[in-house]
Parts: structure tokens; C-alpha cells; sequence
């Protein structure tokens, strides 16, 4: 029986195993879409992951291609590294900045900034300090982790507006320098061993605790204090929604998990509150084009039933 199915799958793209997995995603979806429609306060959390899609790695992972060492991390992204040795801060920001500068918003931001305007999302949550929701178009974002578009002096708390600065850095190479106190200023955004911006942060748990719906969307949340934030929510009574490549520590007590790309799976979550003619009728043909194919793995579905946890 299993060597007929997947004698079956072979060369076919629509083969039991995926064409099982992309219906549970379906049922996922549409019971995601669901508590989205019932809900009165959605909050959303995003990670990195939600950039990944725009090109931006995750640099606060060792896996990101930032860094050759993991000990790196800690000694140049720190409060501690920048106020010591600031080139060097610099010389690790600048392909980082060069990509991000270069990024836009992918499927999945503009996603979440559809269900703002369309009254299904109170707010965002970011860990990203990339900028790319509220070029989106997202109105309420708090950025815990602060942002690219301000530059701060660490000596005398001097702030302003980080474009010109930044600009001038990539093109010549200087550090930007304080106004005041001529130390080496730095993009205004939380580094290791940095304090995350207070009012930020408060705004982000009354968000959180106001919420009846949270979707993680790209954190794996491992990250404190974000990647608590889904249990406060959880614990003032909201539902959550997990839309994540790989699993979280909240999978488990989540009401909808799917393990897929963000932006693949927040436009579907936006849908039905988003005018996209076009996408209609060619989709209708499609799944009318899958239905014998799905009758036929409907009737293998035990065999695979057992095979994936991504879903439930
Ligand atoms: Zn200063």
C-alpha cells in the first residue's frame, strides 16, 4: 500500500504526500481566516523571518552569514562593542545596510498592512528594525527593537534622523559623529546588552493585553521579551494563530500552527478582506483542475495521515 502510493508520487508534483499537507494548510487557513473574522483585537508579532522573504537575514543568528564567529554577535552588535571599538561596528553594519536599504516589502507585509485598513489588525509587533512594515503601509507598529530611521549618540542621548548619516557612511565610509559630543553615534536600535525602548515596550504588552487574536508571523520566539508575548496574550484570553518555517516553543498551545512561508500563507489570511479580482477565476479553474486528483488522495489520506504534525 505505501509502495503504491509513493510509486504513485513519483514525478508528480500533486503526489499524495504534498497534495495531503496542502489541504490540511487549506484547512489551517480557513480556520485561521475564521478567528481573524471573530475577532475584535488583533495584534500580530513578526521576527525575521517575515524579512527573509525581502532578502534580509536574520542578524541576530549565527546562521545568518553575518558573522564567523558566534562570539562575534556579543562583541560587535553590543552596547558594550559599539562604545569601544565603533568601526568595527560599522564595518559588520555595512553589508547588512547595503541589503536592507536595498529590500522592499514582500507578500507578507503587505499582507498584514491589508488587514489593518481593513479593520482586522489593531497592531503590529516587530523584532525587525528594517522598516519594511510601515513602507508597507502599516500605521501601528511598535518596533521593540527599534529602527534604522533615527541614529542616537550613546555618550549624550543626541537624537535625529538617521537618512543623511547613513547615506554618507555607505557612500564615504565615515561613521556618523555626534553633533555635540563628537562621539561616534549609532543606528537607534537595541543592541546586545541594550535596554529595549521603555514606552515601545509598554505600548506593545497594552497592545498585547488588549488582544483577543494574536499571529506570530517569522519568530521562532526565542527572543525575550517578544517571544514571550504570545503566552501574555494567551493568559488575558486570546487565541493564536503561528505562522512559522520551523516549530516554536508556542506550537503546542497554539489554535492554528502552520509550518510555511510567510509570504505565501498571509496573503490567503488577508484574502478575504483584500480586492483581488484577478486572483478569482484562475484560481476557481485550478481547484477545479485538482478535484479528481484530490478525490484520489482523499482515499490514500490514512497512509499520511500519521506523517506530518505540521497541522492540526
Ligand atoms: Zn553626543
Amino acid at each position: 500500500m505505501v509502495e503504491w502510493a509513493s510509486g504513485l508520487a513519483t514525478g508528480n508534483e500533486l503526489g499524495p504526500g504534498k497534495g495531503w499537507m496542502r489541504r490540511s494548510m487549506d484547512k489551517s487557513i480557513q480556520r485561521a481566516i475564521e478567528l481573524i473574522g471573530n475577532a475584535k483585537h488583533v495584534v500580530a508579532l513578526t521576527g525575521a523571518g517575515i524579512s527573509t522573504p525581502s532578502g534580509i537575514p536574520d542578524y541576530r543568528s549565527p546562521k545568518s552569514g553575518l558573522w564567523k564567529k558566534a562570539e562575534d554577535m556579543v562583541e560587535v552588535a553590543s552596547t558594550y562593542g559599539f562604545r569601544h571599538q565603533p568601526d568595527k561596528f560599522y564595518e559588520w553594519l555595512r553589508p547588512l545596510l547595503d541589503v536592507i536599504r536595498q529590500a522592499t516589502p514582500n507578500p507578507a507585509h503587505v499582507a498584514l498592512a491589508q488587514l489593518e485598513a481593513a479593520g482586522h489588525l489593531q497592531a503590529i509587533i516587530t523584532q525587525n528594525i528594517d522598516l519594511l512594515h510601515g513602507r508597507a503601509g502599516s500605521r501601528t507598529v511598535y518596533e521593540v527593537h527599534g529602527h534604522l530611521r533615527e541614529i542616537v549618540c550613546p555618550a549624550c542621548h543626541y537624537l535625529t534622523a538617521a537618512a543623511d548619516a547613513l547615506d554618507a557612511f555607505m557612500a564615504r565610509g565615515v561613521a556618523p559623529r555626534c553633533p555635540r559630543c563628537r562621539h561616534v553615534m549609532k543606528p537607534n536600535v537595541v543592541l546586545f546588552g541594550d535596554l529595549l525602548p521603555r514606552a515601545t515596550l509598554r505600548a506593545a504588552q497594552a497592545a498585547v493585553q488588549a488582544a483577543d487574536l494574536m499571529i506570530v508571523a517569522g519568530s521562532s520566539l526565542e527572543v525575550s521579551p517578544a517571544g514571550d508575548l504570545p503566552e501574555v496574550a494567551q493568559a488575558h484570553g486570546a487565541r493564536l494563530i503561528v505562522v512559522n518555517f520551523g516549530p516554536t516553543h508556542m506550537d503546542a498551545a497554539a489554535d492554528v500552527v502552520i509550518h510555511a512561508d510567510v509570504a505565501e500563507v498571509l496573503p490567503r489570511l488577508a484574502a478575504p478582506w483584500t480586492a483581488a479580482p484577478a486572483a478569482g477565476p484562475l484560481s476557481a479553474l485550478m481547484d477545479m483542475a485538482a478535484a479528481p486528483l484530490n478525490a484520489l488522495i482523499a482515499a490514500l489520506e490514512p497512509a499520511e495521515a500519521s506523517a506530518s504534525a505540521a497541522v492540526r
